[in-house]
């Protein structure tokens, strides 16, 4: 273990971030990484339980206690290597996890978990600091052709497992670029792009082949990559945005999160942002409907982008500032959240249902909404408005898009709409045909992204070559 008393001497001390006022002014990162001495000091915290509640929090069973303690005795190689022995982008979940590993940390019964999406972050920059890094490419090819669809975390994770493993792995992708939601979902104040670009190249050094602009469905048949490889992997998320199909839903201003999001990415990188209109929120009054990532990524963007106000609105009741732990701990539990957007200006309310948008000349002016009770009721007399320019709908997504691959399959789904296929071999009901990711476990994250495309990985391989190595 790290330090055997190091968690009754030393505080919790974690990253900070630089102070809104500057932050805002730029898209760059802002959060200010620990000193190697205050990162050993975290990792010295780490208790090395029994059981490592840690481990069953992380979704790709990263071993924390392992990287802590090697952290804690200053080998930083072998903690690199430690952590990419589970988690191959561990430079995304460092930055964007919401680390349910920390609320199953013991320390996090007393508040005060191990920072352990911090030292993970700290291994993985140091990695590449230091050149420790590098592609992976086989000792020996196997012969076996494997097509993945789409870039996102899921894809990505299962072509470079698929391709270390010696198959010939070829990724197609809609986009002009690859990392799917980690490129134009997430802004680039949570992640930088070149983070993707670096991981990019180190898949194509070893053997992974990019096809970008290449729509499966629609500008190339599915079918043409049943016939053309092995095996077919599906990791093309769940992009289906859920709408709110109420009176004036189609005045001008009122947008999908995923309408607006990708355009301020794409703006970033100086990538085009073909043939759309373009959506700024700069001297608007803007609205958010939903309050999860998604509706907080957009409150960021709006604020950077010069909104006049941000308010957003979520329809459940507002959770409790803190959690019973003795009921929820070592799981995920539900609490009040405010993330770094929420601090650099917005107003929240909670148990609000927006039922009407009105506006003037085809444009949105003003919000109807009411309270809601406790079972969900609209509140007699409550109903109230506000005024605004923007309204960026952030409600999460239903499922993958059907039309086009999904329909061209014909594959089975389950009964939410995602491409029904289990989790121990990831099979669609085609033959050769596997799903992972969001597109079938339904919108998540990051993380449980990467575990599938790694799990995906190792049921791809055992159906080509009979067994497998890769881990699961
Ligand atoms: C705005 C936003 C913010 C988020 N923030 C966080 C966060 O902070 N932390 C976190 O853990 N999670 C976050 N998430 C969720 C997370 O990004 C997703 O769960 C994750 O990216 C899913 O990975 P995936 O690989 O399954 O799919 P995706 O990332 O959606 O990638 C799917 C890829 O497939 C491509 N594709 C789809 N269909 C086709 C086709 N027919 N042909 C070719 N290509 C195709 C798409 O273009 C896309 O590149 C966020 C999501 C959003 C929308
Ligand atoms: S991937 Fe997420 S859950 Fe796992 S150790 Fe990192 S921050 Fe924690």
């Amino acid at each position: 273990m790290g330090k055997v008393t190091g968690f009754l001497e030393i505080d919790r001390r974690d990253r900070r971030y630089a102070p809104a006022s500057d932050r805002i002014r730029h898209y760059r990162e802002f959060m200010i990484p620990l000193s190697e001495e205050s990162t050993r000091d975290q990792a010295a915290r780490c208790m090395n339980c029994g059981i490592p509640y840690c481990h069953t929090g992380c979704p790709v069973n990263n071993q924390i206690p392992d990287w802590n303690d090697l952290v804690y005795n200053g080998e930083w190689a072998e903690a690199s290597r430690n952590l990419h022995s589970t988690n191959n982008f561990p430079e995304f979940t460092g930055r964007v996890c919401p680390a349910p590993c920390e609320a199953s940390c013991t320390l996090n019964l007393e508040d005060t978990p191990v920072t352990i999406k911090t030292i993970e972050c700290a291994i993985v920059d140091r990695g590449w600091k230091e050149g420790w890094i590098k592609p992976q490419p086989p000792a020996a090819k196997t012969g076996k052709r494997i097509a993945v669809v789409g870039s996102g975390p899921a894809g990505l994770a299962a072509a470079q497992q698929l391709a270390r493993a010696g198959h010939e792995v070829h990724v197609f992708e809609k986009n002009r670029k690859a990392g799917g939601l980690l490129r134009y979902g997430i802004p680039d104040f949570k992640m930088e792009k070149h983070l993707i670009d670096r991981r990019i190249a180190q898949m194509e050094a070893e053997g992974v082949v990019f096809h970008y602009e290449e729509h499966i469905g629609v500008t190339r048949p599915a079918q043409e990559l049943v016939d053309q490889y092995d095996a077919v992997l599906l990791s093309g998320g769940s992009e289906m945005s859920r709408d709110l199909p109420i009176e004036g839903r189609d005045l001008n201003g009122v947008h999908f999160a995923m309408d607006f999001l990708p355009q301020q990415n794409r703006r970033v990188s100086e990538e085009q942002n073909d043939n759309a209109t373009p959506i700024l929120a700069g001297g608007k009054r803007v609205v958010v409907i939903g309050g999860g990532d998604t509706g907080s990524d957009c409150i960021g963007t709006s604020v950077r982008q010069g909104a006049l106000s941000v308010v957003q609105l979520e329809i459940m009741p507002r959770p409790p500032e803190k959690e019973n732990k003795a009921l929820t701990w070592p799981n995920w539990p539900l609490k009040l959240r405010t993330s770094s957007s929420h601090e650099e200006g917005a107003d929240r309310d909670f148990a609000v249902a927006t039922v009407k948008f009105s506006g003037a000349n085809g444009r949105v002016k003003r919000l109807h909404c009411v309270r809601l009770d406790a079972k969900m009721q609209p509140v007699p007399g409550s109903e109230f408005d506000i005024n605004a320019d923007l309204v960026l709908l952030a409600m999460g997504f239903v499922h993958p898009v059907h039309e086009g691959m999904l329909d061209e399959l014909a594959l089975a789904r389950d009964a939410r709409g995602n491409v029904s296929a289990n989790t121990r071999d990831y099979k669609s009901s085609a033959e050769k045909i596997f799903a992972c990711g969001d597109m079938r476990r339904g919108q998540s994250l990051v993380v449980w992204a990467i575990r599938e495309g790694r799990q995906a990985a190792r049921s791809v391989d055992e159906f080509l070559m009979g067994s497998s190595v890769l881990p699961r």
